[in-house]
């Protein structure tokens, strides 16, 4: 690419982009449509700085990931409705000097989840109740399901649960047998299973639950196959990746980045040669 006077620049903001690969998946859509873009991580240590340095420099988007995506929201102008009631951002945009914060996670796990199961009003157990777990409850909420939400901290089930309202309850791990029926959709939105957490072979959902009418989706990226994902697979239920989520909320931040339809093919592409790469 030749970057000139009017070249724009999308950052991204983590406490580390090393375990990040995202920036392939951009720059190759950015490179493909031929746009004066580029899109360069940043490891922040000052969040109220590079915020400052975002109006300063005229930085025109920002991804937001983990430990960012709450603390970043006092720093902005505006949040829009869903961003607002997820309490959450993935995804800064700056329009004309005013940094509107959005989050495209919910998104693309529905996304993600109907490209392998219809989702519509259908009865979803929902693992964790932080972030993601925020903003996949509400994104199936919109989609007419019935959402029970379980968590290690049954508080915060409870406040999300109410959140939400009618359509969603709440309780520990412990209810997982009752609350399992034969068609059920889980989604693991906590790091139980993730490589480096110290938990990469355990499942919050012991084997003996699954059935073959069941979907299970992990949205732990690293390992792809989660011990959860192994026993879903052994167990004949339909299985959902967390890349696949991955992919799919990269792909509307990308809408957002840029205001152009995304060329997925080739995101898709491009986020499968990094992975192989390692
Ligand atoms: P978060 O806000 O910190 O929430 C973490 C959740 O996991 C909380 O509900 C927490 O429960 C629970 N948890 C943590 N350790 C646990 C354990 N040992 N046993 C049981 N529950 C545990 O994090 P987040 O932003 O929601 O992210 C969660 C995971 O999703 C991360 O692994 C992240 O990488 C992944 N993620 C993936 C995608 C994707 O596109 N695939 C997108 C976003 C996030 P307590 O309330 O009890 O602490």
């Amino acid at each position: 690419m030749q970057i000139n006077g009017s070249t724009q620049l999308i950052g991204f903001f983590g406490s580390t982009y090393k375990t990040s690969k995202m920036y392939a998946m951009y720059n190759a859509a950015i490179k493909a449509l031929g746009l004066n873009c580029i899109y360069i991580p940043f490891c922040v240590v000052d969040l109220q700085k590079a915020v400052e340095g975002v109006r300063n420099l005229g930085v025109a988007a920002i991804g937001v990931t983990i430990p960012y995506k709450v603390e970043i929201i006092k720093y902005l102008d505006e949040l829009d409705s869903n961003a607002a009631r997820i309490g959450a951002v993935n995804v800064v945009i700056n329009r004309d000097g005013r940094l509107l914060g959005c989050n495209t996670d919910g998104e693309g796990a529905i996304q993600a989840l109907k490209e392998k199961v219809p989702v519509t009003g259908r009865d979803v157990c929902v693992l964790g109740a932080g972030g993601a777990a925020r903003a996949i409850a509400f994104a199936l909420c919109d989609e007419g399901c019935n959402v029970t939400i379980l968590n290690r901290t049954e508080r915060a089930a409870q406040d999300l649960a109410q959140d939400i309202g009618e359509n969603a309850r709440a309780g520990g791990f412990a209810m997982l047998p009752e609350v399992l029926g034969d068609d059920t959709i889980i989604i693991n939105t906590t790091p139980v299973g993730m490589s480096g957490s110290g938990q990469e072979r355990l499942s919050l959902v012991p084997a003996n639950l699954l059935k073959p009418g069941m979907a299970v989706m992990d949205i732990v990226t690293n390992p792809r196959e989660t011990t959860l994902i192994a026993d879903a697979v052994g167990k004949g239920c339909a299985v959902v990746y967390g890349y696949r989520m991955l992919l799919w909320q990269g792909v509307n931040k990308f809408e957002l980045y840029t205001g152009v339809k995304p060329p997925v093919a080739i995101m898709e592409q491009a986020m499968e040669d990094s992975a192989k790469a390692g």
